[in-house]
């Protein structure tokens, strides 16, 4: 009721603590004015809130301009006299903000300045946003910013075990309302880790997570492994290992096996090499292989890198492809190659080398070409040349030729002077004429090819006096050098052979066996019958080394043998490496029969030193049991081995063995020794598919095969390999040999076929006596099967040698192309040795209308003229033939011998008829 109230309430000091924005809530309730009788004028209906910023408690004196006026706060609702009544007090409810605050504390006041007035309560706050994990970040208790629009920004704390995002760090926040507003950026659990709900886990054992990137842990690949949690990769297992380049994701991985089915083909000094992937390649695709070169002495054995000189087509190293081919090796050398296929972790792997190897020795080779020539002297009627060595001479060069014409003389008709030495002096040329000069090499494989052309012109003539000479004595006196050179050759030779012939007999008749090696000759030695020796243990003794059964470990029995077990086993000869070996072994209580006959074997193959042909270690004769040691040839007998892999080989590779049995049957043919019993089951196999003849012995080899029966001409013989003279009357030659050759070709080419299919021995007798022969195997070439039939001709004589063999099976492996053509699918017919497919080539009835067929009828008079009256005697004909008949134009001379060729095949298919050009 009295004017000018002034009445101040104040707070305690309040501790600000973080907050910079506060607020005040109060609630209060106030009477109406109007309601109160006799105070208009002094009554109020408002108070006000003050604010006092301090450091600290101030007291409690109070002076009024410290403090700050928040706000004059009036009430929403006031309150009458007859609300009081009814006990209606009205409740208000104000807020006020206070903010930024800049000291540690402070006072609220409130000035009342005569309202009625109930102050209810007061509350003093401030907000915050709480404590929270998103997106794997944890964001701590913040409290809100000064302004009322202000955002705290606020950087999360990633939990553990996570980091994070690249660039994106994580960030929320928080509003002055105390919301949490507009998250950025993530954390992510670690390599190793996992996010269940707001946590990362550890992945269990057997799993990995490589990356943070990466959202789940994966199972560890195959081949490897963790026994921790919490595993950013797999440990691999032992003897796989991880390229550097491969991610943890990729299974563990090994280096590949060997290359396998290792072929060679020689060609003078070009070895191409061909082999099959290797059975394992490690779990990898990036196996790629490379060749080691190494040129070895020959006894002892040491190699050495082939180094620089030697090329590789198309690379030594990182091959794609399974071949490869060595160039300039030297000639008549001996060479190791080894295979090796490699892939991205065969570095890492510390285990031994795997590859595939081959020892080669390189055939002779013609010198390279003479390309330094300088001319030393010229003068009016010679010509002085003097002339560099080849740079590969490929032997010990004997001779060179010189040869020269001419440069304006119309048909070029040269001279040559031949010289030992390297310079020459060439005579009786014609003053001021230009002549044109070519040198080159002879060795013992033959002339190389001539050098660059030198043009030399002579001197000018001093008198007018000029000798024509169209015969150049020269020529003469270097023929007769010549011929002398070959007459004091043969003489030579010719003592030797005869010396040695002595030794032989004394050796037969004295015993005196050291003679023979004494005269031992390079490609002359002769096979020595083992049963012309009385005591049959001296023969073994002089041809097979007698080993220590200490030497001789075997491991386990592989076949039967007929006169014991054969054993596969290893070897170590002191200061050797240790090698697999097979051990046939003579098993007990045998009779000395038994004994000689077992033995004889070894006093054969120990004869023999030839790739092709099985290589005798040496015998065990005076232990028991006794023991042949031969190498070991991992794949067996051929028949079995190409029946097991029916149809994987390449025509090339079928190609390449034959042409190694050939190599071997050469060699045995050279040697003189007749093996009788030629038959893929008797050729082995070794790891790099070489073949090697196998099975010597006497007639008693063919009696223990089972394929031999007894022929009306008495003995057991193996009727579908042998030649017909051979059953009926025992000839067996190398010329039988060739026709089982030819048998052993088409085994080959069909993949281990019965010869003859299930006809009896008697009906192939008969079939082939009638001019019947086996037809081409399915996809066999033609060639193939023409020099098969070649092989089948009646007449023994007409049949290739095996050297020829050998030569035309190395055309076809350098020519791959011409065993592109099979002679179709000529599989097991109903009757099976006709050849239906062929047409009737007799036909015509005379070389008249047959050469009208082929649109050649313009020569038949020079076939006449020749004496070609029957189609019998064209199909002898050979190129050389067609030639002297006058027939001038290659395109019909190719024309013509193809048509006999074809006529040939015919005849022999349909009659068996003998021909051979
Ligand atoms: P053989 O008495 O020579 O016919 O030998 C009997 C079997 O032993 C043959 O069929 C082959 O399977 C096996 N055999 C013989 N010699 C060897 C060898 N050098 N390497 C591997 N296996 C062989």
């Amino acid at each position: 009721m009295e004017p000018n109230q002034n009445n101040w309430l104040r707070t305690n000091w309040v501790e600000k603590g973080d907050a910079q924005r506060i607020f005040v809530e109060l609630k209060f309730t106030l009477r109406d004015c109007n309601s109160l009788p006799g105070v208009v004028g002094t009554c109020k209906e408002t108070f006000n809130l003050y604010y006092q910023e301090t450091d600290s408690e101030v007291g409690r004196n109070l002076r009024e301009n410290q403090y700050v006026k928040i706000d004059t706060i009036a009430a929403d609702e006031s309150f009458t006299q007859g609300d009081l009544g009814e006990r209606k007090m009205k409740l208000n409810t104000e807020v006020r903000i206070i903010g930024p605050l800049s000291r540690r504390g402070f006072y609220l006041a409130f000035q009342d300045v005569g309202a009625c007035i109930a102050l209810v309560s007061v509350k003093v706050y401030y907000k915050k946003c709480w404590s929270i994990i998103e997106n794997l970040a944890t964001f701590p208790d913040t409290v809100t910013g000064s302004e009322f629009s202000s955002l705290v920004e606020v950087q999360g704390m990633c939990v553990s075990d996570a980091e994070e995002e690249a660039d994106n760090s994580p960030k929320m926040h928080c509003s002055a309302e105390g919301e949490w507003l507009v998250p950025i950026g993530k954390c992510i659990c670690k390599a190793g880790f996992h996010q269940k709900g707001d946590a990362c886990e550890p992945c269990g054992r057997g799993f990995y997570k490589s990356s943070s990137q990466d959202l789940q842990c994966s199972r560890c690949p195959v081949h490897s492994f963790n026994d921790r949690e919490g595993s950013w990769r797999c440990d691999c297992e032992d003897g796989y290992y991880r390229a550097l380049s491969d991610p943890p994701s990729v299974a563990c991985t090994r280096p590949p096996s060997a290359p396998q089915n290792l072929v060679y083909n020689i060609n003078q000094t070009t070895v191409s090499l061909e082999w099959s992937p290797p059975a394992d390649t490690g779990g990898r695709n990036d196996v790629s292989y490379r060749v080691i070169c190494r040129r070895c002495s020959w006894e002892p054995e040491e190699c050495v890198p082939c180094g620089q000189n030697v090329g590789y087509s198309p690379a030594q190293s990182g091959l794609v492809d399974t071949y490869v081919s060595i160039m300039d090796l030297l000639a008549h050398a001996n060479y190791t190659f080894e295979v090796e296929a490699v892939n991205g972790v065969s570095d890492l792997s510390r285990t031994q080398r795997l590859f595939a190897a081959v020892s080669i020795a390189t055939g002779q080779a013609a010198p390279s070409q003479v390309s330094e020539v300088i001319k030393e002297k010229v003068q009016q009627r010679s010509i002085q040349l003097s002339w560099q060595e080849p740079q590969q001479p490929n032997g010990v060069i004997t001779e060179y030729e010189i040869k020269y014409y001419e440069k304006d003389q119309k048909d070029k008709i040269y001279s040559t002077v031949r010289s030992k030495s390297t310079s020459a002096t060439v005579n009786n040329l014609k003053p001021s004429t230009a002549y044109v000069f070519q040198i080159r090499a002879f060795t013992q494989a033959g002339y190389g090819t001539f050098g660059p052309r030198l043009e030399i012109t002579t001197k000018e003539e001093a008198t007018a006096a000029i000798v024509s000479s169209e015969q150049n004595p020269v020529i003469i006196i270097a023929v007769v050098a010549v011929a002398g050179t070959i007459i004091l050759v043969f003489m030579v030779f010719g003592f030797i052979i005869g010396r040695r012939h002595c030794g032989y007999s004394k050796a037969d008749q004295e015993g005196d066996e050291e003679l023979y090696f004494q005269f031992k000759f390079p490609g002359t030695k002769t096979y020595i019958d083992p049963e012309t020796y009385e005591d049959p243990s001296r023969a073994v003794h002089q041809f097979a080394k007698e080993l220590d059964a200490s030497c001789i470990k075997i491991e386990r029995v592989i076949g039967a043998g007929e006169f014991g077990e054969v054993c596969s086993g290893r070897l170590k000869l002191p200061g050797k490496r240790d090698m697999s070996v097979a051990i046939k072994t003579l098993k007990v209580g045998y009779t000395e029969k038994q004994r000689r006959e077992f033995l004889c074997e070894a006093s054969i193959m120990g004869q023999f030193d030839h790739p092709n042909v099985v290589h005798l270690e040496g015998v065990v004769t005076r232990g028991k049991p006794v023991m042949i040691v031969i190498e070991y040839m991992e794949n067996g007998s051929l028949d079995a081995f190409l029946r097991k892999h029916d149809g994987q080989f390449t025509v090339i590779q079928l190609v390449g063995m034959l042409r190694g049995i050939a190599a071997g049957m050469r060699y045995l043919a050279d040697m003189g020794y007749v093996h009788r019993d030629l038959a893929a089951r008797n050729v082995l196999v070794n790891s790099n598919l070489v073949c090697k003849v196998s099975d010597f012995g006497l007639s008693r080899v063919i009696d223990d095969d089972p394929e031999a029966v007894y022929t009306t001409s008495g003995g057991k013989i193996p009727v579908r390999w042998t030649a017909p003279e051979a059953i009926q009357y025992r000839k067996f030659t190398s010329a039988s040999d060739v026709w089982s050759y030819g048998i052993v070709m088409w085994e080959v080419m069909s993949y281990g076929e019965r010869p003859y299919w299930d006809m009896s021995n008697q009906d192939v007798i008969k079939a082939i006596e009638e001019g019947y022969r086996l037809p081409a195997p399915m996809d066999c070439p033609a060639g193939l099967h023409q020099l098969m039939l070649d092989c089948w001709q009646k007449d023994r004589a007409e049949r290739p040698k095996f050297d020829q063999i050998v030569g035309i099976l190395d055309k076809m492996i350098r020519n791959p192309n011409t065993l592109k053509t099979p002679v179709g699918t000529c599989t097991r017919p109903i009757s099976p040795l006709l050849d239906q497919s062929t047409p009737d080539f007799t036909a015509f009835r005379s070389v008249g209308e047959w050469l009208e067929a082929i649109k050649m009828e313009r020569y038949r008079d020079n076939f006449t003229a020749a004496g070609y009256s029957s189609l019998e005697s064209v199909a002898r004909m050979s190129i050389e033939d067609v030639m002297s008949l006058g027939i001038t134009l290659v395109g019909h001379q190719k024309k013509i011998m193809s048509s006999i060729q074809t006529m040939r095949a015919q005849m022999l298919h349909l009659h068996g008829t003998g021909v051979q050009v």
